[in-house]
Order: structure tokens, then C-alpha cells, then sequence
């Protein structure tokens, strides 16, 4: 599984791909090694509103909920977003810096944002995550693992490890277990079939 090619585009190629400003390049020599997993939801705990979508883009009316009035003006992004359903929204290429770790540090590297992938799921601290996102974000994990090969099982983390103290997301809702078990039984089958 170690010999596909990043895209150049960077776009994953089942996602609906919607542009953020949020993005910059990723310094020179960085190489995509940590994924980091998010929670969102705006307002928060209400789901499919489009805010998230808007919010990522700087298109958020921050009159529309007095909860914006405490995020006005930030320009934050992730690469991926994967909804309630398991659909799965792009917002920055892969190969780009997005915007969504804020002061972090790996393993004594700080700024996460310069050598992660962001993908956020739509949810809450303490909601359970649908089947579908678990699955969706199984696939994608894949999907990123086979042109990153950097990125292995043990370079998973949540938000919360990053940036602890600052951060709770994904939160006690997101059932690690249950998702390193999909992934190793996913990655099985690939082996598998090789
Ligand atoms: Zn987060």
C-alpha cells in the first residue's frame, strides 16, 4: 500500500471540494506526518446548518447567532470536513497549510499546522459520532495514508493532544478504540488484496 502517488492537485478525489481563503503554503521541506482529528459544529450542537461551510470561508454572518458574536473574525480553516451523513467537504488542497491547529506541538515540533492534516468532524465534545463519520473518516484515513507515508497509525491524534489545556476536541464522544479497530481491520483488507 506504500506506492501511490500524492495528487498533484492534493484534492481527494471523493470529496465535494469548496475553496477557503484560510490557507497558506506549508514551509519548505515539510512533510505531511500527523493527522489531526477536530470537532465543529455552529452553532454548537446543531448540525447541517451550512454555518461550518460558510465559516471556513469567511462567509459567516455574524449577526445570524449570538454564538458567532465569539468567533468574529477568525480565519480558520481544515482540508476536510466530514458531515453527520459521512459526506466529505475539501475546503484546502493537501499539500496546502490549513488553517485549523492553532499553538500545538507533536513530539516537541510546534505548529502542528506546518506538517498535519486537519479533518474536523461535524459533532460535539460529548455526542456520538455517526457510523458514517466513523466510516468516512476510516476511508479517508486510507485514502491519505497510501500518499502520505509519513502518516502512519501512531501519528493519529486529536486536537486535544496538540494543543492540551487549550483544546478538548474531538472530545470524549469520539470513540478511539472503535476507530483504530475499523482502521486495522480496513488496512487489513487492503493488505489482503495485495
Ligand atoms: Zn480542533
Amino acid at each position: 500500500m506504500a506506492t501511490a502517488q500524492p495528487r498533484p492537485t492534493g484534492l481527494l478525489s471523493n470529496a465535494r471540494f469548496v475553496a477557503s481563503p484560510n490557507h497558506n503554503a506549508r514551509p519548505a521541506g515539510a512533510v505531511v506526518s500527523l493527522l489531526v482529528i477536530h470537532n465543529i459544529s455552529l452553532p454548537p450542537g446543531q448540525f447541517g446548518t451550512g454555518c461550518v461551510e460558510q465559516f471556513f470561508c469567511n462567509q459567516l454572518d455574524w449577526q445570524a447567532h449570538p454564538y458567532f458574536k465569539s468567533i468574529e473574525g477568525l480565519e480558520v480553516s481544515a482540508h476536510c470536513l466530514i458531515e453527520r451523513s459521512g459526506a466529505l467537504i475539501q475546503f484546502v488542497s493537501l499539500h496546502q497549510r490549513a488553517w485549523h491547529a492553532g499553538r500545538s506541538s507533536f513530539e516537541g515540533l510546534e505548529n502542528c499546522n506546518d506538517f498535519s492534516i486537519g479533518i474536523e468532524l461535524e459533532g460535539t465534545d460529548d455526542q456520538p459520532y455517526s457510523d458514517a463519520q466513523y466510516e468516512s473518516l476510516v476511508q479517508v484515513t486510507l485514502q491519505l495514508q497510501q500518499n502520505f507515508l509519513q502518516l502512519t497509525n501512531a501519528r493519529i491524534v486529536g486536537h486535544c493532544d496538540i494543543a492540551p489545556g487549550r483544546k478538548t476536541d474531538p472530545g470524549p464522544a469520539f470513540d478511539w478504540v472503535r476507530f483504530r479497530t475499523q482502521l486495522l481491520d480496513a488496512q487489513s483488507v487492503i493488505g489482503e488484496l495485495r
